[in-house]
């Protein structure tokens, strides 16, 4: 039975798709949705989601109807399907009532495998049709767009639980490329699928040779880049977070004789499509951009990708990334991390975010207009706005407007440029791109008997199999000589207000809420420059389990096999110093997180107003390690950091009126480990600035000699069998029980309470707590002559 399902399926891909194999996790799905049952597909863009309803689809019969949020994707996935000779078709606003009749009657009669609609589309006659033919499958691509914290939400998504049940509650897959664990819950609960039917796959790309370095400063970063393209030749991207920095970073590399090219949206059109075809033949083999980049360009080769900045979340960090070998071939991909960097980002929430009040003067402004729908620039709008306001700022108010179904905002794609034809065109015909629109364009109008005509340039563009930008670089390139005139569509959009006069009610917790989620992202994003192996952080960011705890091949795994070495007693010492500095500030302050800065400030002894305003200058640490540089204590605070002795978090705060994040340090269990001796063969990444040939010979006080005729032989032993058997009832390697020194002085001194326990060795509150007591009875016993 099950293997009669298995031969459908793949006697299916290959006759009616065309496909020799699965990819991923592609046939475990398709098997599990073919069967009748529900799910929830998570998995990156351009993995293959499409064929995991297609091809149910066909396997269970009868018609399949699939929400899709776009009528442009609609329509691509709609031809591509029909051109493998699969009976696929759409109902949107697109077609004209009568085709829709038509094309509804057709679903009825069983003539079409799959129809695509828009979510808006489900009224309730639609629906009593629907139930009419014979559904077996429910197919929501895109469903992110049902979650209010995705990033496209789209209120109609939110209907399709109930669009589910009133279609008789057939099997339903909902399909998305972003889940964050709250999307995904939304996704669930809406459309009621059991959260045991969640497949997550596709995230871990084996060839992506991650790497983060550290980089204080924008030397180390363009000495960086310059480092990784001697090593790594081939087509490399370099993104930066805003234009500007495009626009530096370009002129630093090339100033180091690199030969970048520079990509944003807020260069001519001309050179912007220039670049990207420079890019995909090769010509340009570094481009510099930002995220405008990479949208349109599928090229297989590129081999390298770095950031000079991070972006603001881990899925856009992952999208970027994604752009690298994709031809299977090992590429290096790598962030020039700087907590600084941070600003941007948080500069970027908060005017994406903007406040309440901010929004309700905006929406006064609109009140001002008679007509209901306008064509205002975000400038003017920001000009009404207090003097902190960016257009971005205006813009993000109307988002937020639009959100709350207050107005519409009218997108500039959907105006409509002008053509006009000259009546004496030049005698030679254009070439190229060129010529193919100018011959259309002729055609067009031959049909129509016009002078000119309105252009769509998103649908124009579509039919031609052109990017807007090729559309719209030819269009300027026919008028320059002397074909057309072309009078662009605004770049503006419109403001639809959709209810005017009404008073604003808006959900400011929510906003609030969903700001505080921005700015969490931009700490999830940062979390990744500290994380312990790169691919299993972004694999299980996206919630699919990784399978190993190292992945081998990012900086960090590779880190740990050529760069970890034992610390020296030297190094344990200053360690231990550094440490204890930090357990005696929080001791004194009743807090336990300070910014690196001043840990180092009181470890050197500085006397600095931040030292003084907490009195730690009479701390007994104060100035225990003034023989190092500032420097030199900030970077081994960042080793440690990476060996998770002390853990990082961001704070943002507000002084002066200003919003600033920056980062504090706390010491952790194992830092107190570290700290107190308790890690036998700790190994780190001891940062050389410390090395000085003059200290090298010094002992450590501390160090514990434990002279071996005072020890309880018996004793040890009994104790060494305890320690095992803990161990292994703990799942831990003996040493985190208790290191050998530990329990030799345990056979030296033979506590036989928790208190006599805490002078033993290495027993911190922690281990006391945890294994004190099985000891303290092996003492007793042995005592007592057992
Ligand atoms: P997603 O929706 O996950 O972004 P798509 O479903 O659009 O991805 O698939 C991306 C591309 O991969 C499409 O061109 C599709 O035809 C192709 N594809 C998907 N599965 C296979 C397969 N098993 N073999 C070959 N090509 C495939
Ligand atoms: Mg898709």
């Amino acid at each position: 039975m099950l293997s009669e399902l298995h031969k459908k399926i793949h006697t299916m891909l290959q006759a009616r798709f065309g496909f020799s194999s699965f990819r991923g996790s592609q046939f475990e799905i398709i098997e599990h949705v073919s069967s009748g049952k529900d799910g929830l597909i998570v998995m990156p863009t351009g993995a293959g989601k499409s064929l995991c309803y297609q091809l149910p689809a066909l396997v269970r019969g009868g018609v399949t109807v699939v929400v899709s949020p776009l009528l442009a994707l609609m329509k691509d996935q709609v031809d591509s399907l029909q051109e493998k000779g699969i009976r696929a078709t759409c109902i949107n606003s697109s077609i004209t009532p009568s085709e829709r009749r038509q094309r509804m009657m057709g679903v009825i009669a069983g003539q079409w495998e799959l129809l695509y609609v828009a979510p808006e589309r489900f009224s309730d006659e639609f629906i009593a049709q629907l139930r009419r033919a014979d559904l077996r499958l429910f197919a929501i691509d895109e469903a992110h767009c049902l979650s209010q914290w995705g990033h496209d939400f789209r209120p109609d998504y939110l209907k399709l639980g109930r669009v589910r049940q009133a279609l008789g509650d057939i099997p339903t897959i909902a399909l998305t490329a972003t889940a964050t664990p709250t999307v995904q819950k939304d996704i669930l609960s809406v459309l009621r699928i059991d959260p045991s039917q969640v497949f997550i796959t596709g995230f871990d790309r084996d060839n992506l040779l991650l790497e983060v370095k550290r980089t204080p400063r924008n030397t180390d970063k363009v000495r960086e880049i310059c480092n990784i393209f001697d090593a790594q030749p081939g087509s490399s991207l370099v993104y930066c977070a805003t234009r500007k920095n495009v626009e530096k970073v370009t002129i630093a590399l090339r100033e180091r004789g690199i030969p970048a090219a520079m990509y944003h949206a807020g260069l001519e059109i001309e050179e912007r499509v220039e670049v990207q075809e420079g890019f995909m033949s090769n010509r340009f083999p570094i481009v510099v951009a930002t995220n405008a980049f990479g949208m349109g360009v599928d090229k297989h080769d590129v081999r390298c990708i770095v950031h000079w900045e991070f972006p603001g979340t881990v899925e856009a960090y992952y999208q970027e990334i994604g752009r690298a070998g994709r031809d299977g071939q090992d590429s290096k991909v790598v962030l020039l991390y700087r907590d600084g960097d941070r600003y941007i980002q948080d500069f970027f929430v908060r005017s994406s975010y903007p406040p309440i009040e901010y929004i309700r003067m905006v929406w006064q402004q609109l009140q001002q207009f008679d007509e209901n729908t306008l064509f205002i620039r975000l400038e003017e709008l920001a000009a009404g706005l207090p003097e902190d306001a960016t257009e971005r700022t205006a813009g993000s108010c109307l988002y937020v407007l639009q959100r709350a179904g207050y107005v519409r905002r009218i997108p500039p794609s959907e105006r409509e440029g002008r053509v006009f034809l000259r009546t004496n065109p030049p005698t030679a015909q254009p070439k190229g791109i060129r010529g193919l629109v100018y011959r259309v364009l002729r055609e067009y109008f031959d049909r129509e008997q016009a002078t000119n005509i309105q252009l769509r340039l998103d649908w124009f563009s579509k039919s031609l199999q052109l990017s807007r930008e090729q559309l719209v670089a030819a269009l300027r390139a026919l008028e320059e000589r002397g074909f057309i005139v072309w009078n662009p569509p605004e770049r503006i959009g419109g403001v639809e207000i959709l209810k005017k006069g009404e008073p604003l009610q808006l959900n400011e917790d929510e906003l609030q809420k969903r700001r505080e989620q921005e700015l969490a992202k931009i700490t999830q994003m940062q979390a990744y420059a500290r994380s312990a192996c790169r691919r299993r952080y972004l694999v299980e960011y996206f919630g699919q389990k990784a399978d190993w705890e190292r992945c081998g091949t990012c900086d960090q795994c590779r880190n740990i096999s050529e760069n970890y070495a034992p610390i020296t007693s030297l190094q344990q010492e200053i360690i231990s110093k550094l440490l204890a500095c930090m357990a005696r500030m929080s001791q004194k302050r009743g807090g336990n997180r300070f910014s690196p800065t001043l840990i180092a400030k009181v470890a050197r002894g500085s006397m600095d107003v931040r030292v003084r305003r907490f009195h730690f200058q009479h701390l007994s640490t104060h100035g225990i390690l003034k023989e190092y540089s500032e420097g030199a204590l900030l970077s081994l605070l960042k080793e440690l950091n990476h060996v998770e002795a002390v853990e990082e978090h961001f704070v943002t705060r507000t002084i002066d009126g200003r919003e600033c994040t920056y980062a504090e340090f706390e010491l952790t269990e194992k830092g107190r480990s570290l700290m107190n001796r308790r890690i036998p063969d700790f190994k780190m990444n001891f940062p050389n600035v410390f090395a000085d040939g003059s200290k090298k010979n010094r002992r450590s006080k501390q160090s514990k000699v434990i002279p071996k005729q005072h020890i309880q032989q018996t004793l040890l032993l009994k104790l060494r069998e305890i320690r095992q058997k803990l161990a292994s009832l703990h799942d831990v390697p003996a040493y985190v029980v208790a290191p050998n020194k530990t329990l030799e002085d345990m056979a030296v001194h033979c506590p036989t309470s928790k208190s006599a326990m805490e002078s033993i060795y290495g027993m911190g509150p922690g281990r006391i707590q945890k294994y004190g007591r099985p000891f303290i009875e092996v003492i007793r016993t042995w005592q007592g002559g057992g």
